[in-house]
């Protein structure tokens, strides 16, 4: 059966995981925990991805590596760069891109040496699944949020978007970099920091690829001031419902 490989962002999401694994068994390999078990009579493996793009790859590279997984999906939260990504809707990426990769004149920029590309896509039929799943879930934020969170991060009709995601090591929280980065690469909606990096992990050892951000920030000067608790309250439910929806149907 498929081995399914579940990167989680934040802490709180993969609590979230392993609170619905019936069987989960941890087995430690590179300083990592690596959670292996069972979700909607899947075989997966969870993990903490850790932050940036080395720790990332590095993550993923045991994944497929050691942990032979056949598909590996990742979900966080993630800076909305286009002004119609906002703070709770959720980006389904089509295709990834380091927007600190940058070796010009040799190459061009964002274009990553020997590899030819700048842009590394997602698994066109994981991402379309992953962004049904989503859809379900935001179509009732009410039954996966709390009523208190909807209000005050005024989540009453939150949207799935599907498009580029660009990564990159360094939280964009100012309004000057959000707007360079729009400039630069204006198909952008979303910015983070692994998920090109583990996009090309994929590529290289031939696995389908998906990765699912729900947007916890406007990556400006005013991001808004409690990140911990949209991760919490909003982030991270997200995150298990999309997952549980797409394996429940897989
Ligand atoms: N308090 C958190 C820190 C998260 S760092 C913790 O201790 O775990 C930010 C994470 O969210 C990264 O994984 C990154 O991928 C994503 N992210 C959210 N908003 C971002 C932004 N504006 N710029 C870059 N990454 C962002």
């Amino acid at each position: 059966m498929a081995v399914i490989g579940i990167m989680s962002a934040m802490h709180e999401e993969l609590a979230a995981v392993l609170a619905a694994m019936p069987d989960e068994q941890r087995v430690r390999v590179a300083e990592r925990d690596f959670w292996v078990g069972h979700w909607h009579g899947h075989d997966v493996v969870a993990v903490l991805s850790r932050i940036g793009k080395v720790a990332a790859a590095t993550t993923a590279t045991v994944l497929l590596e050691r942990f032979k997984v056949d598909a590996l999906v990742f979900t966080g939260a993630a800076g909305g760069l286009a002004p119609h990504a906002q703070v709770g809707d959720v980006v389904v990426a089509t295709g990834l891109v380091q927007h600190d990769m940058d070796a010009s004149p040799l190459f061009p920029q964002y274009e990553v040496p020997l590899y030819g590309r700048a842009r590394f896509d997602t698994d066109p039929a994981l991402s379309q699944a992953l962004a049904a799943a989503a859809s379900q879930v935001l179509s009732d934020p009410a039954q996966h949020l709390g009523a208190q969170a909807i209000a005050d991060f005024h989540l009453l009709s939150p949207r799935v978007h599907q498009g580029l995601i660009v990564s990159g090591d360094r939280f964009v929280s100012t309004t000057a970099e959000s707007q360079a980065l729009q400039h630069s690469l204006p198909d952008a909606l979303a910015v983070e920091m692994e998920g090109a990096a583990v996009a090309q992990v994929c590529l290289d050892y031939g696995v389908p690829f998906a990765a699912v951000r729900t947007i916890s920030d406007r990556a400006d000067d005013d991001a808004h001031t409690d990140f911990n608790r949209f991760i919490r309250e909003v982030a991270s439910r997200y995150s298990l419902a999309i997952l549980s929806q797409w394996l429940m149907h897989r």
